[in-house]
């Protein structure tokens, strides 16, 4: 039987990077899982606990509107008086319909300098914090001027407003090609990967992590929770080899093995969990702490891929 327990490691997403908690945290449905602040910075409080000190967040984040949780956030941290105990990643470059949001009349994205500078700006306000450690471009502006981007990422930096920078949602070219404008290094991309979304294993997200020395963040390890309710054939036969999987391994159940299956590959994509139930960080710990061997990863690889027929 593997060792489940044992605190949550430590993890340096770029040599001149910041050091993450192997489990991060992510806020995106906070509001429907926290009935206020304050029963938030109870959960923020408990995630200190456990090690988990790393938060996801980004400023289009909101419930039942976009733009919103930022705020919520930032008071609960306020009320935990610990926020200096947090690494905060947050994002920009989303631009999405909002009574927030006025002047949005569609979706679109925005890596002009006047927006990033806009959005961070608003971040660090509604999150009362001086700086972020780490600015995330959210998903890829077509239009964006690789230049003028990374002069202002790395304007950021030189006025104290994050630590670090990176991106989210970019290809491999689209990483190489803000690199070669940026002084700062990339610190991560964060990407979704699970048993029911595998391209990053093959679209070359993850070989370049490893050729660049950078660590991913992984969204939706579980697929937002589809993964554990869905009832399409595909998902019910995924879901069904998770769960022999778990019961293998001593993992609570198929969330877990779902976990431990992105914490395998080589690439070490630390995993952001979207849950608000203790049971479940907990869950997620265990499954860092035990990912899956080998022939257990191809096994998910396997009924993933006859699935989909590839
Ligand atoms: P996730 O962890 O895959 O999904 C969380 C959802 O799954 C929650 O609704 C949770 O419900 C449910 N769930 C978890 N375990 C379950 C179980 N055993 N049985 C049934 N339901 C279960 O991740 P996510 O929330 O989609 O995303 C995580 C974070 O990634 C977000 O908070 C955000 O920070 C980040 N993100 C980034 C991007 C990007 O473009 N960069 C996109 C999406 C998300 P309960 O609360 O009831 O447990």
């Amino acid at each position: 039987m593997p060792d489940n327990t044992g605190p949550v490691a430590r993890v340096k997403m770029h040599k001149d990077g910041p050091e993450f908690s192997a489990v991060i945290w992510g806020s995106m449905r906070s509001e429907e899982q926290f009935a206020a602040p304050g029963e938030l910075a109870e959960f923020l409080r408990f995630l200190l606990d456990l090690g988990v000190t790393t938060l996801d967040t980004a400023n289009t984040y909101g419930y039942p509107h976009p733009y919103t949780v930022e705020e919520f956030l930032g008071k609960a941290l306020k009320e935990t008086g610990l926020r200096d105990r947090f690494e905060i990643v947050t994002k920009c470059g989303i631009q999405r319909v909002s009574p927030h949001r006025p002047v949005n009349r569609i979706r679109h994205y925005d890596f002009s300098e006047k927006e990033i500078r806009r959005s961070v700006d608003r971040s660090l306000d509604k999150l009362g914090i001086d700086h972020a450690d780490v600015i995330l471009l959210h998903r890829p502006d077509y239009l964006m001027d690789p230049e003028e981007t990374a002069g202002a990422l790395d304007a950021l930096i030189a006025e104290g407003k994050t630590r670090h920078v990176g991106i989210s949602n970019f290809s491999p070219s689209r990483y190489h090609l803000l690199a070669s404008k940026l002084k700062a290094p990339i610190v991560t991309n964060q990407v979704e990967f699970s048993p029911i979304h595998l391209d990053p294993i093959s679209n070359g997200v993850f070989d370049t992590a490893l050729m660049e020395g950078h660590v991913p963040m992984i969204w939706s390890p579980i697929g937002g929770g589809r993964l554990m309710t869905g009832d399409d054939p595909y998902v019910v036969k995924v879901r069904t080899v998770l769960a022999d999987i778990a019961a293998r391994n001593g993992l609570p159940g198929a969330a877990e093995a779902a976990i431990a299956f992105v914490a395998r590959h080589p690439a070490r994509g630390v995993p952001i969990i979207g849950s608000g139930r203790r049971e479940r960080i907990e869950g997620a710990i265990k499954a860092v702490n035990n990912p899956l061997d080998r022939m257990d990863w191809y096994e998910v690889v396997t009924a993933t891929s006859e699935m989909l027929e590839l």
